[in-house]
């Protein structure tokens, strides 16, 4: 267990050395590819694991080196290495777990471009991730439908100034971060030019993959902006935030991005109140607010890692006893065709959906 207060001291630590802005592009191309060599790489002898790894799984494993630094290889059960590593599980076909659970062609009225929530669009910025989370619901997303283009850009930018309601564009993907600082900052510069607009918000796990992707071009570009910038970080587990990723949060606190914290409740890995306080916790170390905490999505190949919905419920009642009420991420479920996340924080609430 990694005592809270280690993380107050680390926070008095001066901001050292600056990574190099194009050091992320080559670790994103270093990324380990295949099981055999992550588990050679962290000396894991795949004999000994108590599972079966899956050596040709189709979503192929993805991982960075420095989010691989982070797993402790002498646990077969590490919550980092669970979340990367894919196991035979993933095979398993399981009911109501289908390959696109949440319709989303359904809200696409330009490609790249989920128009769910009345006041806010999700815009699909980019197809790759820094890391392939084994539970994520993108897994058989139809990118190849979704690509982004110049073209659908253009048309997804005119869809959006055109539609008064929309107040706030949200950056998805994929990740957003995949994109370089040349594509992401002109993307940034259109989005922060319509006058309708109030919030552009990022949803990116690559900041914790890997924190070089914190650029001081990034940084540079996020100063000139007007709106008001959201980045909402992807971090499952306390030991997912390394000291690289502390003074990269820091750096853009300075910028005055405001930062939020979604999770993913995941059976092994986080399912328990003690590990999603001190999460919380660590989080607001870092001035990040805990934003959702997400019932996995039904998808195939991700039921091993299901919690069901009535120890989620009671994992947030008892945060709720040990947090105060500002640090307590909303349970949330996705539910197709509704027209916003579903709260699903207490147990007697189910009944309204
Ligand atoms: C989750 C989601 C959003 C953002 O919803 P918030 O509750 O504002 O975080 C927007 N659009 C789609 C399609 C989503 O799935
Ligand atoms: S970073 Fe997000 S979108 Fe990418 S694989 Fe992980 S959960 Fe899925």
């Amino acid at each position: 267990m990694i005592p809270v207060s280690s993380s107050t001291l680390d926070s008095n630590k001066a901001i050292s050395s600056v990574p190099v802005d194009t050091d992320w592009q080559t670790q994103m191309a270093k990324s380990f590819r295949t099981p055999k060599d992550l588990l050679h790489y962290l000396n894991i002898d795949e004999k000994k694991l108590p599972y079966k790894v899956d050596h040709d799984n189709a979503f192929r494993l993805r991982v960075s080196q420095h989010f691989a630094d982070l797993i402790n290889p002498s646990d077969a059960f590490d919550p980092i290495l669970l979340q990367v590593l894919p196991r035979i599980e993933e095979m398993q076909v399981a009911d109501q777990y289908g390959a696109n659970p949440l319709h989303e062609n359904d809200f696409s009225p330009v490609p790249g471009l989920i128009h769910k929530y009345a006041n806010r669009v999700l815009l699909i910025t980019h197809q790759a991730c820094a890391v392939h989370c084994r539970y994520c619901f993108r897994r058989h997303f139809p990118y190849q439908n979704q690509r982004v283009t110049d073209d659908t850009l253009k048309q997804s930018i005119n869809y959006i100034a055109s539609n008064p309601a929309i107040e706030e564009v949200i950056l998805s993907g994929g990740d957003p971060l995949s994109l370089n600082d040349e594509q992401l900052g002109s993307l940034l510069e259109r989005l922060d030019r319509i006058s309708q607009i109030r919030t552009i918000r990022l949803h990116s796990r690559t900041p914790t993959i890997i924190p070089a992707r914190i650029t001081e071009s990034l940084l540079a570009k996020l100063r000139t902006l007007s709106k008001k910038i959201v980045l909402v970080l992807h971090i499952n587990h306390t030991n997912e935030i390394s000291d690289s990723l502390r003074q990269q949060l820091r750096r853009l606190r300075a910028c005055n991005v405001h930062l939020l914290n979604q999770a993913v409740l995941l059976h092994q890995i986080n399912d328990s109140a003690d590990t999603q306080v001190r999460l919380c916790q660590t989080l607001f170390d870092l001035d990040v607010l805990p934003y959702y905490l997400h019932c996995l999505d039904p998808v195939q190949g991700a039921h091993h890692f299901e919690v069901d919905e009535a120890r989620a419920q009671s994992i947030w009642q008892e945060m709720q006893s040990k947090l105060s009420g500002y640090l307590l991420p909303r349970l949330v479920r996705e539910i197709p065709y509704k027209t916003s996340k579903t709260w699903i924080n207490n147990a007697n609430d189910t009944e309204r959906y």
